[in-house]
């Protein structure tokens, strides 16, 4: 079964055609790692999977929902898909723990105690069993991405959307965050990761895909497209970053 589809997705911003006619699905359990330049659209494609954007026209269908029909519940929809942004946001005024119960609390999924219980078994995941009382602002980098990532799973989402998880961090800290990534993978999750971590792609996508101005121009395997690609414009992208 797919988990998502996405059918003639088009997104406009004013006259800036931003998602020229999307097709994609995504199966259950799958990696797709999203590779392409900046501005490509990448960004817009996953805000459009949990309808942080609107679509100008086309289908989206997560899990049997079509995100278009106004008789589905978004709110419902957002909790199957849970995302992590190239800034982590975590409230400066909370504890760790507290960032990571505050919507399932919030939101009736977890009694308070259920909700501490998560909160200690996910940053055990992250490897950050010790920072259950700390203050985010203490953290690393790459430590708030780690609790970013357990606040995104305290939902239980179905599926997980990355941007750029590790773009605004230290060199030193992309490993760790990279292979907390690479576990949920391993368990099972359904992701979607736009990055421009090749090695990462290379290792964990089942699929790659190469988008540029708004067109899904390649997709394959890694090995595929890492190998031997097929359209110039990939040829070009994969020498500049590799
Ligand atoms: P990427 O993530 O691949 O870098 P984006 O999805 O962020 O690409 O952006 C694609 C295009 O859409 C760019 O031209 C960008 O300027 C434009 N864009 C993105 N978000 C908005 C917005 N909220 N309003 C207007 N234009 C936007
Ligand atoms: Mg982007």
């Amino acid at each position: 079964m797919n988990r998502i589809e996405v059918s003639h997705l088009i997104k406009n911003y004013g006259s800036n055609e931003v998602l020229k006619d999307l097709d994609l699905t995504v199966g259950n359990n799958e990696v797709v790692v999203m590779i392409g330049p900046s501005g490509s659209g990448k960004s817009t494609f996953l805000r459009c999977l949990n309808r942080l954007e609107e679509p100008t026209s086309g289908e989206i269908i997560v899990d049997g929902y079509n995100l278009s029909d106004s008789k589905s519940d978004l709110n419902q929809i957002r909790e199957k898909i849970g995302m992590v942004f190239q800034h982590f946001n975590l409230f400066k005024n909370l504890t760790v723990a507290e960032n990571i119960m505050l919507a399932p609390v919030e939101l009736g999924k977890m009694t308070a105690e259920k909700a501490q219980t998560t909160a200690k078994k996910l940053l055990e995941t992250v490897g950050l069993a010790d920072k259950y009382d700390a203050n985010p602002q203490s953290l690393s980098g790459g430590q708030k991405q780690r609790v970013a990532i357990a606040r995104a799973l305290a939902m239980q989402p179905d599926i997980l959307l990355f941007d750029e998880p590790t773009s605004a961090l230290d060199p030193e800290m992309v490993g760790d965050v990279l292979a907390v990534m690479k576990r949920l993978a391993k368990d099972g999750m359904t992701m979607v990761v736009v990055t421009h971590e090749m090695g990462f792609a290379k290792e964990v996508a089942d699929r790659v895909i190469f988008m540029a101005d708004g067109h899904i121009v390649e997709q394959g395997t890694p090995q595929e497209i890492f190998e031997t690609p097929q359209n110039e414009r990939t040829k070009d992208f994969l020498n500049k970053v590799l």
